[in-house]
């Protein structure tokens, strides 16, 4: 599947190119200073390489799968450029519901909460998620890219848009008060994402949305507090840990 792998090369080279920039901002313009440390860092990039091996041996095949056995009921006018921004913000609602449930369901919060754990925030969080997560919200994807028979075109652009948001949003990089307000009015921004990240459960159950911010405020859950520089990070009551020990986590009994 040439085509596919070219639109993939493309795609996560974009992506890859938008975190390296970020990468670098947060470091000459940083929000919270002093937060940097090598292990963290390391911990996070192990995630990151276990997940762009698994993406490439399972996520990548199951999602040209979805997208070639799509249930055909799609109109007409559902094409095009129309019919991509409806898949785009199908597929952000889609990514709301999902992170919504994998703090609600204990089984999914088992291995959300390895993202949670990190107790900074910068670039690399972006990609700190357990493999276990990402399959499965491979597999759950892969049911609605059939259910509305998606072209792959949606669904990789969808990807390139959530990596780089993801990485925005996560980011310990400053932006004027202004900037932030406008942007948050429309994506979701550092202001927004860090409440989702402060060790207080009904804050970390809160803020959920991807790109657009404006699935929190439709469907209640958009938290009202503002992120403070002395905002704690991580998940109430519970420790950072090892990387030997987050690959483990979802597995132990009690870590729901
Ligand atoms: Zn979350």
């Amino acid at each position: 599947m040439p085509d596919v792998t070219d639109h993939l090369i493309l795609i996560k080279g974009v992506a890859l190119g938008v975190l390296v920039v970020l990468f670098l901002a947060e470091r000459l313009l940083p929000s919270v200073p002093g937060t940097f440390r090598w292990p963290r860092l390391v911990r996070n990039l192990a995630f990151w390489a276990g997940n762009s091996l698994l993406s490439l041996a399972v996520v990548v095949p199951v999602t040209v799968f979805a997208a070639r056995h799509g249930l055909g009921w799609r109109p007409e006018w559902w094409s095009g450029l129309p019919g991509l921004g409806l898949d785009l913000l199908l597929l952000d609602c889609w990514i709301y519901g999902w992170h919504r449930l994998n703090h609600v369901i204990p089984f999914l919060w088992r291995f959300h909460q390895v993202h949670h754990r990190d107790q900074a925030l910068d670039v690399s969080t972006s990609v700190r998620f357990h493999p276990g997560e990402v399959l499965l919200s491979a597999l759950v994807r892969a049911g609605v890219i059939v259910l509305f028979g998606m072209p792959l075109e949606s669904v990789l652009i969808f990807e390139a848009l959530v990596l780089m948001a993801a990485a925005f949003q996560h980011s310990n990089l400053r932006l004027a008060p202004w900037l932030e307000r406008g942007l948050s009015r429309v994506i979701v921004t550092p202001g927004i994402h860090w409440v989702h990240h402060h060790d207080r459960r009904a804050e970390t159950d809160s803020n959920y949305a991807t790109i657009l911010s404006v699935w929190d405020r439709l469907f209640a859950s958009a938290s009202p507090t503002q992120r403070t520089p002395a905002m704690t990070l991580g998940v109430e009551g519970e420790p950072e840990l090892p990387l030997g020990r987050l690959a483990v986590l979802p597995f132990r009994k009690g870590s729901d």
